[in-house]
């Protein structure tokens, strides 16, 4: 194989670095200032998580946010408060981060996997509709790599048969439906603010809602059931401490005054990519429909197909593009459903129905993304010029040359 190629010790195509998390001055000081103020939690705790929470509501058009530990807390919260039972039935797709299901199982709730769609990655609405049962309460779309899904369908579909939604917009920060921000289109949106999302303090999260109800629920959930205006000592629901300290809240605050022009950057870049690859034999981009008005990239996906490739399997592919300094990935490597946690059924204390059995659960798109199709290039990496998205084709060419 070619001595050309970075992974054999050959050049890279590209020797840039892509930076993240973006940061200066602003969120230095804003976060000395509150180590400085001795006024970093509760109790006595200023006000800077509400006020970011404030900030990041009005951001998405929704009336309420409660901020908590991460991302897969923030689905708990969501879940608890949307009402489910033990035994009840959440629909899930299988091409995500394992807490969108495992949140379902922290519930004593059954996770229904149902499959992609093709074209988007995202779940699929006809394969929802299929699935509903009388057990089912709850479904969680998961606006994958931030590309939003058809949440038109999947709301019509969820009236008609009295089921909640909540998006998981984990990738989604800033990404938009028809004009809406993601997470403000469900009953409630589910967001993480770790290290790699789009928008962060170093571990976060953030639940937001139109719904009185649900809010007073995930606000008290989210504070050892406390409820607003109540005494200190007094719990009202089953909730714990997921609170976060007011240093995150200060950095968030001041890394979403850079998250629209962020997203637009990756939004171009997308586009443009996309443009480019049109040309690529073998490498097809998701598509987007022009309902997606702005589009966030967390994971700019494309489909691989190793025939036009001399038959070179796909992780090796992935790794090769890596070495090249494409931020880079192979991705998921199984659907979740695959994962040992439900393989091998080990609920521990959790009250999961014996009629939960996933030895047989197979969805085709989702296998066929995992084990041979879906390429991943990272948001940092679409946060770079015209030029590096020229160099991510390059880089490609390259080793369809060298393969081929
Ligand atoms: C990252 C992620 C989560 C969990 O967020 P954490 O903050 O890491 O707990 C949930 N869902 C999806 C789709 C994610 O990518």
């Amino acid at each position: 194989m070619s001595q050309d190629l970075a992974i054999n010790g050959g050049p890279k195509t590209i020797s840039k670095t892509f930076n993240w998390p973006i940061y200066d001055e602003q969120e230095v000081n804003a976060v000395a200032a509150i180590v400085q103020s001795g006024k970093w939690g509760n109790p006595d705790c200023g006000d800077e998580v509400e006020k970011f929470e404030k900030e990041f509501a009005a951001y998405c058009g929704s009336k309420y946010a409660i901020t908590c530990v991460n991302g897969s807390v923030s689905l708990r919260l969501a879940l608890i408060a949307c009402g489910v039972k033990p035994g009840d039935e959440v629909i899930v797709p299988p091409y995500t981060f394992i807490t969108t299901a495992s949140s379902v199982i922290e519930c004593n709730c059954v996770p229904v996997f149902v499959d992609i769609d093709p074209d988007t990655y995202n779940i699929s609405p006809a394969a929802i509709e299929a699935a509903i049962t009388d057990r089912t309460k709850v479904i969680i779309p998961v606006h994958f790599g931030g590309l939003s899904c058809d949440m038109d369908a999947i709301m019509e579909i969820a009236n008609r048969h009295g089921l909640k939604v909540i998006e998981d917009a984990a990738h989604g920060h800033g990404a938009e439906y028809k004009g809406k921000k993601l997470g403000s289109i469900g009953h409630v949106g589910s967001f993480s603010f770790q290290s790699s999302k789009n928008l962060t303090s170093g571990e976060g999260g953030i639940v937001i809602t139109d719904d009185d109800e649900l809010y007073a629920m995930m606000h008290s959930l989210r504070n050892v059931g406390r409820i607003e205006g109540g005494q200190w000592y007094d719990h009202y629901n089953p909730g714990c401490n997921y609170r976060i300290t007011q240093m995150q809240a200060v950095l968030l605050s001041a890394q979403l005054k850079r998250l629209e022009e962020q997203t637009k950057k990756r939004n171009e870049n997308g586009l443009y990519l996309n443009e480019l690859l049109t040309n690529v034999k073998g490498i097809t981009p998701l598509s987007r429909s022009e309902y997606i008005t702005l589009h966030c990239y967390h994971i700019y996906i494309f489909k691989y197909d190793a025939e036009h490739f001399g038959g070179l399997p796909k992780n090796e592919f992935a790794e090769m593009l890596a070495a090249e300094g494409v931020p880079s990935f192979r991705g998921y490597p199984h659907p979740l459903y695959k994962q040992p946690l439900f393989q091998n059924k080990n609920w521990m204390c959790y009250a999961i129905p014996e009629t939960a059995d996933y030895s047989q659960t197979f969805c085709p798109v989702a296998e066929q993304a995992c084990a041979t199709d879906a390429v991943w290039i990272l948001q940092h990496a679409m946060l770079g010029e015209k030029e590096d998205m020229e160099g991510f084709v390059r880089a490609i060419l390259k080793i369809q040359e060298a393969v081929s």
